[in-house]
This record gives C-alpha cells, structure tokens and sequence, in this order.
C-alpha cells in the first residue's frame, strides 16, 4: 500500500464554461466570437506544408511577435506571446508576484486569478467593487506585491478610460500592474499608450475574442522590455516550445487583416447595443457593456433558474453562483439570428 497520495498536490482548479458538442445550440456562454476568423486564416492553414508539423516550432515565435510589434507600434523587445492569454497570465503570476505582500485584485473579476495565486503560492488580497461593480482605484494604494484587473473586467463587462489605469500605475511604482485586456478591441480604452511611459505596466491581450481565434490559443503581451525579458526567462525555464507552428502562422494571418478585424468588432458592438436595448425591453438591467458581453438581472426572475431553463432549451449562457453575482446571468454578443432566439424564448418566458 503506497503512501504516495499525500504528496499530492490539493488545488481548487478554474472551471471553464461548458463546451457542448453539438453545434446545434445557442452558444453565448464562454465570450467566443461568433463570426469566422479572416479569410486569410484558413487560406494559410491551406498552406501548411508538413515541415510545420515534422519540426519544432521557432521557440522565439519570432514571426508572430515581428507582426505584433508593427501593428502595434512597438519594439519587437517589448512583445511576448503565449498559448492564450491565460498561458501569458499565468507565467506573469510566476514572474511578476514573487513579494510576500499580497497581491491585489478586485472580488469579482477573472476567476483564474485566485487559482493562479493559490497554484504558485502568490499571497493576495481581493478588494470589493463598488455598489455598481465598479473598481475603486483608491483602494489600490496600499502595500502590495502586485495588481491586476481586467479592463473591461470580466463578468462585469465594465470598462474603465485610461486615466484611471494610469492612476493605478502611477501610484504603484514599485510593483507591477497588469491589466488584462482581454475584451478591450469592443469598446474598451487599451492602456498600450502608456507603456513607453511606465517601465511596471504590462497589457496583456488574446486572439481569442476579437481576432476568432479562441481555439487556436493565442496570446500576448506588451511592455517595458525589462519585463518582457523577465516574462522569456521563466518560460524558458519552463517550455521552449509555446506556440505550434500553424498558430503561429494562422495567428500572423489574422493580424494581417486589419479590415476585417474592424468589420467584426462593429458588428459585435452593433449586436451588443441592440441586445442592451432588447433585453432592456425585457425587463433586464445591468452595467452598461464594453466588453462582447452582457452582464444582466431581472428582479422578476431568478436567475438560476432561468440560466437552467434556457440550457434546456438549447441556449447556453454563463452563471456563477457566487456571492453578489447570483442574480445576474452573463450574456456573451452571438450572430443577431442567435440573439433573436434568446428574446424570443425570453419573451415567452416572462409570460
Ligand atoms: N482574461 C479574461 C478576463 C477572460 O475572460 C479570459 C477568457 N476566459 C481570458 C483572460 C483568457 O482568454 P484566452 O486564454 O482565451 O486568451
């Protein structure tokens, strides 16, 4: 009889929102783009010889990171891109939240972060959002090992303008801040700018929204090179070989199309104004949204309820049953005919 089981490691894991695999559902639960990635992606999966499968892939990313510093007028030292935000968050945590302070992060935010922490042993501290979910920057003015935060945050769908991420910055000199901007290409005020000002600032961003590219897994990152350089010395101490080949290629091909990327994103926003409008109609209030996300309440339904109700009626939809968010269902934007279904059902519904 082996005592090997109390070396195990004890964790509470992140649980992603379900992914049915029936394409014949309303998909609006995990914030995926609706609309296919650009044209130009699936002609360079096309062109994948089996060279790109056979070898391994350029541990550097470097043609991928060349086309993330041109687009987004940056250093090419000041790039760095992993297997999803998440890949790049996580190696953040590892790199960035090394003090014995805690690290600080709103209540209601991005689940992950807590996992991360608790994963890598990183101490934190969760500071409430206001009445109305909103961060309240002056409560980042305290000691700490580290900050981060979604913007717009997450399931909130609350974004907030530069000058208050910059606020942040400017008072935490001595730690690092992340934001994660995960659904920031929706509306959303990026804090790129004020990477060249502010050597502790790191913007991380994916592919998975905006670009349609969330099962392809790509991330990044950008800021100071400092930091970047930090970021490549634990992943190398970890994985060489982050991004495959055909990521790299199909994620070079989608940044390409500029014109596309705009198109999508406007019509996510359009379909994103009507459901507020629609869903307003219906009885459903909530935060005004920047990110491809609703985040609503009806004070005549419960919200349990109503998400189990629609899951059997083939429309997925996100809840978490957690303290202040359990009245609130979480709406991610889909194709307007997806949406059409929702209020239709909805309608019906209240009655
Ligand atoms: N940050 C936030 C706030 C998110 O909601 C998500 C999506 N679950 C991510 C990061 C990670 O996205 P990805 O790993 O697909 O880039």
């Amino acid at each position: 009889m082996g005592n090997w089981r109390k070396n195990l490691r004890q964790v509470e894991p992140y649980v992603p929102g379900e992914q049915p695999r029936s394409l014949d559902v309303v998909k609006l639960n995990t914030n995926e783009n609706p609309y296919p990635p650009a044209p130009g992606v699936l002609a360079a999966l096309g062109e994948l010889g089996p060279d790109s499968l056979r070898r391994y892939p350029d541990p550097t990313c470097g043609v991928l990171v060349r086309e993330l510093a041109a687009r987004y007028g940056v250093g090419e030292d000041q790039v760095f891109v992993g297997v999803g935000s998440d890949d790049v968050l996580a190696i953040a945590f590892q790199t960035f939240f090394h003090s014995s302070q805690p690290i600080l992060f709103p209540d209601i935010t991005y689940a992950f972060y807590p996992v991360w922490a608790s994963l890598f042993g990183v101490p934190y501290r969760t500071l409430a959002l206001d009445a109305d979910f909103r961060i309240r920057k002056e409560d980042y003015c305290q000691p700490n090992g580290g900050i981060i935060f979604p913007n717009p945050n997450a399931p909130t769908s609350i974004g907030e303008p530069r000058s208050f991420v910059e606020e942040i910055v400017a008072r935490n000199p001595d730690s690092v801040v992340v934001v994660d901007e995960a659904y920031v290409d929706f509306g959303g005020e990026s804090a790129l700018p004020l990477v060249s000002q502010y050597d502790n600032l790191l913007v991380v961003q994916t592919f998975s929204k905006s670009r349609s590219l969330a099962g392809l897994r790509i991330g990044f990152c950008i800021g100071s090179p400092e930091l970047i350089q930090a970021l490549n010395a634990v992943k190398y101490s970890f994985n060489s070989y982050t991004l495959n080949e055909p990521a790299l290629a199909l994620g070079t091909a989608a940044l390409r199309d500029e014109a596309y990327f705009r198109e999508t994103v406007e019509k996510i926003v359009a379909t994103r104004e009507e459901a507020v409008e629609r869903l307003g109609q219906l009885g459903f209030t909530g935060p005004r949204p920047l990110g491809n996300f609703l985040f609503v309440t009806n004070p005549a339904l419960s919200a349990s309820r109503l998400f189990q109700d629609l899951r059997k009626a083939g429309i997925f939809v996100r809840y978490f049953d957690k303290p202040r968010i359990r009245d609130y269902l979480r709406i991610s934007v889909g194709m307007p005919e997806e949406m059409e279904k929702l209020y239709d059902f909805l309608g019906k519904y209240a009655q």
